[in-house]
């Protein structure tokens, strides 16, 4: 494959922006493709088929996790209000807040959807792994002509003969893992280099086979197919392609459906709701836009997060159609702290299906996430990985860079972004170590040194 040095046409957008991206400068790309009223429809992909199956198996996954007795077996996460941390990073300046940071009030009610506390898994993954892990033991039992639940001595008799794999940087597997293991499979996981040590000792301590590979996310997806290939008895769970993970992401959207009504948030033209996702390979972020985007049409507006090496969706919507792009074709390293992120290419999936739907995508340095994730604890005394952190600046984008305002304009949201309500999705955490945590917030807390211009101006 060329380089783009070559090819400066390749992708649509201002050279300067793709400048700043090969800089690892942080942008706000809007889309030049986004269409409100896009059909967003597709046949065969319902969210409601997700979530009939999340509610068919409930009573199962209550027995099998004590985590969901609680919550009587439904996997979901809380929506918080987080206008206090709008306070703060709207006067946090950081020594990466520079484009997004504002002098002025944060605009709107902004909100934080907890999937950091997602039971057993700890992540966003555990909507789409669970998902995927139903659906297989529901088909496997299907073809064997049986009849009973998932957690029935005849079903784990069936499943123990099969393997469910996966390739990971940690969430996936782990969310993966712990489902298969718990219903009978044997599973397996395949993790990358920049895999985390404490995600393999977890997962190694619920019986759960890791294989380590040389490389990054790709890599080690790649070898968990090719392992899996020609086996009968196993079965892949590809991030790289997965329908039944997508829909298990998407049915997200019912749920924050729900909350926003319970918290008398109208969702309209005149109150347009924003959504902030971090993104990998794309699965996650792009169900729950898809989930959305077929609830609110146009009164949604979903953006997407991505770390400064790794912008792998953001150069795939930028590019043509059907065009294989990664990350290392503009000579960035694909190296972050966000492991959940660390993506050199997109879903080819997911891409095609984002191409209208989504809004636009800001990316955020490594120094961003760690300063955000203390900010974060700071403001509301949550802890999350720095990942789920990189969303928080989205709303600060819109409002503040020369991008969010042309965005505005373009839309008409001008004169509505008071009436706004701003989602910030936090993806993973709760399982994270103490001792990693305070790694995280040490690191956040050495950056909180006050920029220049807040001397004079003060931060609020
Ligand atoms: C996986 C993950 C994401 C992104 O999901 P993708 O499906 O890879 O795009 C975001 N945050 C965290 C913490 C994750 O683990």
């Amino acid at each position: 494959m060329q380089t783009t040095t070559h090819e400066p046409d390749r992708f649509s957008m201002p050279a300067s922006q793709l400048e700043s991206l090969s800089k690892r400068e942080p942008i706000l790309w809007v889309n030049p493709n986004y269409a409100p009223l896009a059909l967003v429809d597709v046949q065969s992909l319902e969210p409601a088929q997700a979530l009939e199956r999340f509610k068919r198996h409930a009573p199962v996954l209550r027995r099998v996790f004590a985590e969901l007795e609680a919550s009587a077996g439904q996997v979901s996460s809380a929506l918080e209000p987080a206008n206090a941390l709008a306070d703060v990073l709207a006067g946090a300046f950081g020594p990466c807040s520079r484009q997004a940071s504002l002098l002025e009030p944060a605009r709107g009610n902004w909100w934080i959807k907890r999937d950091d506390a997602l039971p057993v898994a700890g992540s966003v993954k555990a909507r789409g792994g669970f998902h995927e892990v139903l659906s297989v033991a529901e088909d496997l039992l299907a073809s064997h002509g049986v009849q009973c639940e998932l957690d029935s001595s005849e079903a784990s008799r069936i499943f123990s003969q099969y393997t469910v794999a996966v390739g990971s940087t940690g969430n996936l597997g782990l969310s993966i893992g712990l489902i298969a293991a718990r219903l009978g499979f044997r599973a397996v996981v395949h993790m990358s280099s920049d895999a985390k040590a404490w995600k393999k000792q977890r997962l190694r301590s619920h019986g759960i086979q890791v294989v380590e590979h040389e490389g990054d996310y790709a890599a080690a997806v790649a070898a968990g197919r090719a392992q899996s290939e020609g086996d009968p008895f196993s079965h892949f769970v590809d991030d790289e392609h997965s329908v039944a993970l997508f829909l298990g992401y998407s049915a997200a959207a019912d749920e924050l459906a729900v909350q926003l009504d319970a918290h008398g948030v109208v969702v309209d033209e005149a109150h347009p709701l924003f959504v902030y996702i971090p993104c990998g390979v794309g699965g996650a972020p792009g169900g729950i836009a898809y989930g959305l985007k077929q609830r609110y049409g146009r009164a949604v507006h979903c953006f997407f997060a991505e770390p400064v090496a790794s912008p792998c969706m953001l150069l795939q919507l930028a590019s043509a159609p059907g065009q294989e792009v990664s990350v290392y074709d503009i000579g960035l390293d694909n190296r972050t702290e966000a492991d959940g992120l660390a993506v050199p290419s997109a879903s080819p999936l997911v891409a095609p299906l984002m191409r209208e739907m989504l809004s636009g995508i800001f990316t955020v340095d490594d120094e961003t996430l760690f300063l955000d994730t203390y900010l974060l604890h700071q403001s509301m005394g949550l802890l999350v990985e720095p990942s789920a952190a990189a969303s928080f600046r989205g709303p600060l984008w819109l409002q503040g860079s020369e991008e969010g305002k042309f965005y505005q304009k373009q839309n008409g949201l001008e004169r509505v972004m008071d009436q706004a309500n701003h989602v910030l999705w936090s993806t993973g955490g709760s399982l994270v170590p103490e001792s990693e945590h305070l790694k995280f917030q040490e690191r956040g807390r050495a950056l909180r040194a006050p920029h220049p211009q807040a001397s004079k101006n003060g931060p609020r």
